[in-house]
């Protein structure tokens, strides 16, 4: 059985139980948070977040990727947040490789070329967080009242702690 499989039979259970069918399209608590997605984060639980409440964008890394700012500007001007935060976390995979690593492995196991892809691979934790807030808040697409703050999820603790600016 696929995954697949079994996300069809459980979410008969999910409907039996669901009762939100009537919330609105934008987050009630204006905010939209970037984040990884590696399966041990579990950014509504360890947030406080409803069903409703804030956007979560999820990639690779919780990088602020071209894609990403795309996302956040559908969320501001359409949906209207206006706070973004940036999470990054503790032993995430994306600290284990350098683009070339994986234009190798991509090379090696796929014969395809991914020369012109930034995988966006960081090799340190706050730095990171630091570049993605600013590449929020220096986006031009993104208004200067917007704010933006950027932290640091620890998988061991599930705690989170702020990343300060520079
Ligand atoms: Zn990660």
């Amino acid at each position: 059985m696929s995954a697949f499989d079994e996300f069809l039979r459980s979410n008969r259970g999910y409907v039996q139980v669901f009762d939100a069918g009537d919330l609105p399209a934008p987050p009630s608590r204006q905010v939209a948070v970037v984040t990884c997605m590696d399966a041990r984060l579990d950014p509504e639980e360890f947030l406080g977040l409803g069903l409703g409440e804030a956007h979560v964008i999820r990639n690779a890394g919780g990088r602020v990727s071209e894609d990403t700012l795309r996302s956040l500007v559908i969320s501001q001007r359409l949906l209207g947040t206006d706070e973004v935060v940036v999470i990054h976390h503790t032993d995430c995979g994306m600290m284990s490789f350098t683009n070339d690593d994986l234009r190798q492995k991509i090379r090696s196991d796929l014969g395809a070329d991914a020369s012109g892809t930034d995988f966006m691979p960081f090799s340190d934790l706050e730095d990171s967080v630091r570049e993605d807030v600013e590449r929020v808040r220096s986006s031009e697409l993104v208004p200067d009242d917007v704010t933006v703050r950027g932290a640091v999820y620890e998988v061991e603790t599930g705690g989170i702690r702020e990343v300060p600016g520079r």
